[in-house]
């Protein structure tokens, strides 16, 4: 980065700060990852000067040919990876494909259903303080209090109630198996376009470690930069007979023109998560979660769901004195990046919270196993026990830069 140095000190100045921040703590945000030195370079290309407005071989600009090439390559490697009919690769970011997916089908004042937003779902999937809460009319199903999973018989019932035009499946604070097929059934019953957003789980699903959305979702939206290992961004997949109107309302409808460096490095991404590699590091990630939970349930700490399938877990504080929000400062001090979340039954505010969210993809992707998660999950109790406690949180601190130390990111 010598012409950065040279251009703009403070620029890199914050850059240079950012990477020995990453590099120094343990990164626990269950949406983040670190991607590959290969899909890292193709961000920094000279495609990020090119307009392609449209699609491949239909282009409103000259010279596209190698923008095509990158386009047509991230397509094909989506289609072959989750075998869907189509993929359009083109969205900013996954609420970007969210947007598009609905005006795919709806219209303002039309009904949907979606999961709570206190139960893990996203903001996209109706809260007020999205679009999606001020364009539509959102009902929404949730967790059962008593074992934090989706109740089915629950999202059926309200789904006949409230007679949605469109189903929007996936979370991002859900621990637990998702039952595609289940939603799936519910919108065929009420006549409801299904759509499922992957955001979080995309990665797993690719590398077969949980059930796809595919046969039984009309579109399926995801971002690329979570446990996909990809670029920040989003894609969309569906089938065939709705290709043409996904990719309209992808462009000109919402966006213009697509950002040429960040889809091929969507299609270096999307080559990675086709290898036998990727397999494996998805399949290290759910056993890194699971090694967790069980060390944190091992001292006492409460998991919504009594566990996970996936790559995170969600701790209820509520039987402790302790707010999410102090529990997330407690552990940065530490060096573990992890985020405040609500639980199902939250009655706190959505800053101060009553819960925490703690990931492994991006652990398991610095190359940390099950014996670290242990250790990990030992340091996460012991704070959480004494939150309060600065000089044993600066020794737990010591440890972390340690244990980081030994797991350089781009060795
Ligand atoms: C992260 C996430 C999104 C939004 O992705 P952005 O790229 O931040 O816009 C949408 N849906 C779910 C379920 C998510 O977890």
């Amino acid at each position: 980065m010598e012409h950065l140095e040279r251009a703009d000190e403070r620029v890199f100045r914050a850059v240079q700060d950012e990477t020995a921040r990453q590099l120094g703590q343990l990164e626990m945000i269950a949406s983040e990852n670190f991607v590959s030195p290969a899909v890292r370079e193709a961000l920094g290309t000279v495609f990020t000067h090119k307009y392609a407005e449209g699609l491949p071989g239909r282009r409103y600009y000259g010279g596209c040919e190698f923008a095509d090439e990158v386009e047509e390559l991230a397509r094909s490697r989506a289609t072959r990876l989750f075998g869907a009919d189509h993929a359009n690769v083109q969205p900013h970011s996954g609420a970007q494909a969210n947007m598009a997916a609905y005006f795919a089908f709806i219209e303002p004042g039309d009904t949907i259903l979606g999961m709570n937003l206190n139960h893990g779902g996203h903001l996209t999937h109706g809260s007020p303080v999205n679009f999606s809460g001020r364009l539509f009319k959102v009902h929404a199903y949730g967790v059962r209090e008593e074992d934090g999973r989706i109740d089915y018989d629950q999202v059926r019932e309200v789904a006949r109630r409230c007679r949605p035009k469109l189903i929007m499946t996936g979370a991002s604070a859900y621990p637990r198996t998702l039952d595609f097929g289940a939603f799936g059934e519910i919108a065929a019953e009420v006549g409801a376009v299904h759509v499922v957003d992957l955001a979080h789980i995309a990665g797993l699903v690719a590398g077969g470690h949980h059930p796809s959305p595919v046969p039984h979702a009309d579109v399926v939206t995801t971002t690329t930069h979570k446990t996909l290992r990809g670029p920040r961004g989003g894609l969309i997949l569906c089938r065939a007979e709705h290709a043409r109107i996904i990719d309209k309302m992808v462009f000109p409808f919402i966006q213009g023109g697509p950002l040429m460096h960040v889809v091929a490095s969507k299609a270096v991404a999307l080559g990675e998560a086709l290898t036998p590699a990727f397999r494996d590091y998805g399949a290290s990630v759910v056993d890194n979660a699971r090694a967790l939970a069980r060390a944190l349930m091992a001292r006492g700490v409460r998991l919504v769901s009594g566990g996970t399938d996936t790559h995170l877990l969600l701790v209820d504080l509520r039987d402790r004195d302790l707010t999410g929000k102090d529990a997330e400062q407690a552990l940065e001090r530490a060096g573990i990046t992890v985020n405040k979340n609500t639980v199902p039954g939250e009655t706190r505010s959505p800053f101060v919270t009553s819960g925490l969210r703690i990931g492994t993809p991006a652990l398991t992707t610095r190359g940390m196993g099950t014996d670290e998660m242990k250790r990990i999950g030992g340091w996460i109790a012991d704070i959480l026990e004494r939150p309060g406690d600065t000089a044993r949180i600066d020794g737990i601190r010591g440890q972390v830069t340690e244990l980081c130390a030994g797991y350089p990111l781009y060795a």
